[in-house]
């Protein structure tokens, strides 16, 4: 069975100069899996935008609203202070999380067990009613939420190894037990809220700076693993965010490639317990292009593997 790759080329169109969450990434990602030929080995689709009563599954109509009234023709707004939005912003973010969503219907259709959405903006950031830290739509939850509306589908891992704290999953789902949320994150660090936060279904692993490769597999070991097995997902999401990698420019984890290939190794090996395979990862961070390509790489070729 080949692995589904979800992007759209008009995810490029939410861009602002000289900001780190930049059209480029994308690019970078997607030539990296094309001159490797991976994304010839996937089969790869061009996402459709989310509609309004999916993304409502995770943020209020306001919500929605708000984003699609901040987009200005021909100027860049603020929707708060890290977060900005051009022309083409409101389509690039519901086609992310559109993409998320239909990864996650055709693997539940038993169309592909593993996909990959190259998309942007990003998500994990996104409250249930706010725009926070280049998130508009929390592309991730509202996939996970879209799983949990179908019968067989009653618990949903979402993992996530971005540098950063994945606050507005945190937010969307502090309150359901039916999705395990394992975030592992710089300590003290950006954005400051729900770093605190953790119960029975939200785990929180903080890295001290520095942390190495060898210092995270043993602290992902503890503290999720033991979660993970407890809960027994029935699909799990990724957060795949590549700005821990030791060359990234704003944070200061020092992983490597072969910690992706590590972690995702990983993840197939819990979902040859827990989910029948079944793996929707999504693109979050990362902002050298150069680490964020072969990282990401590095995470599809182990992904794709059956
Ligand atoms: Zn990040």
């Amino acid at each position: 069975m080949k692995s589904l790759l979800m992007t759209h080329p008009d995810c490029l169109q939410h861009a602002m100069e000289n900001h780190p969450e930049r059209p480029q990434r994308l690019q970078a990602v997607m030539e990296m899996l094309e001159q490797s030929g991976l994304s010839g080995d996937m089969d790869m689709k061009h996402a459709v935008e989310a509609r309004t009563d999916q993304l409502t599954l995770a943020h209020p109509l306001q919500h929605v609203e708000f984003i699609e009234q901040s987009e200005q023709p021909n100027q860049v707004v603020k929707v708060d202070p890290d977060t900005y939005m051009s022309t083409g912003s409101t389509r690039a973010a519901r086609l992310a999380a559109g993409a998320v969503i239909e990864a996650t219907t055709r693997v539940l259709d038993g169309e592909y067990s593993r996909a990959f959405c190259a998309i942007r903006p990003p998500g994990h950031h996104a409250e249930i009613a706010e725009a926070l830290g280049f998130c508009l739509f929390n592309n991730i939850a509202v996939a996970a939420l879209t799983a949990l509306q179908r019968p067989d589908i009653n618990r949903v891992a979402i993992l996530d190894f971005d540098v950063h704290h994945c606050n507005g999953t945190v937010d969307i789902f502090k309150d359901n037990e039916q999705v395990l949320v394992c975030s592992s994150f710089q300590d003290h660090f950006y954005p400051h809220r729900f770093l605190d936060f953790s119960n029975d279904h939200i785990i929180t692993t903080p890295m001290s700076v520095g942390t190495n490769g060898r210092q995270f597999r043993h602290l992902i070991e503890k503290s999720w693993l033991p979660a993970i097995e407890d809960f027994k997902p029935d699909l799990i999401f990724v957060s795949a965010g590549f700005d821990a990698h030791q060359d990234d420019p704003l944070a200061e984890i020092n992983l490597n490639e072969d910690d992706y290939r590590w972690m995702t190794k990983l993840i197939i090996s819990l979902a040859g317990t827990y989910t029948a395979g079944r793996i929707i990862s999504t693109l979050e961070g990362g902002y050298n292009l150069t680490s964020l390509a072969n990282s990401a790489k590095a995470h599809v070729e182990v992904l794709i593997q059956s």
